[in-house]
């Protein structure tokens, strides 16, 4: 059901970011990867956003992190594969078995309910 879902590209712009373990600002990107997220469907249709996730060097000597991943505020977390949104919306649905199934179906997730 691939051709069903709506894919959104997003690319963060910006300069630079800061380390989540020293705050030392960096410019240096050591690399950009896209990731597929699941978001909440989008006018009933799974929606897969790719965010172009930029990792960067973090200069500072003393800090223990070579580098470290730009996460974008409200869209990705560190190895998530959903948007926070997305999240709770399963996690309300693990709550309410066959019905939460039904709702979860309708929300755009591609494995039919029983
Ligand atoms: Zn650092």
């Amino acid at each position: 059901m691939f051709g069903k879902s709506s894919r959104i590209r997003a690319r963060r712009t910006g300069p630079g970011a800061a380390c989540p373990a020293c705050g030392t600002s960096s410019r240096r990107v050591h690399s950009r990867c896209a990731r597929t997220l699941t978001d909440t469907a989008v006018a009933g249709r799974a929606a897969d956003i790719e965010p172009s996730v930029r990792r960067f060097f973090c200069d500072a000597a003393a800090c223990g992190k070579r580098t470290f991943a730009k996460q974008v505020d409200g869209l990705t977390v560190r190895y998530g594969r959903r948007t926070p949104a997305a999240q709770r919306l399963r996690e309300r649905v693990a709550l309410g078995g066959r019905a939460g199934e039904r709702i979860d179906h309708l929300h755009g997730n591609r494995r039919r309910p029983r």
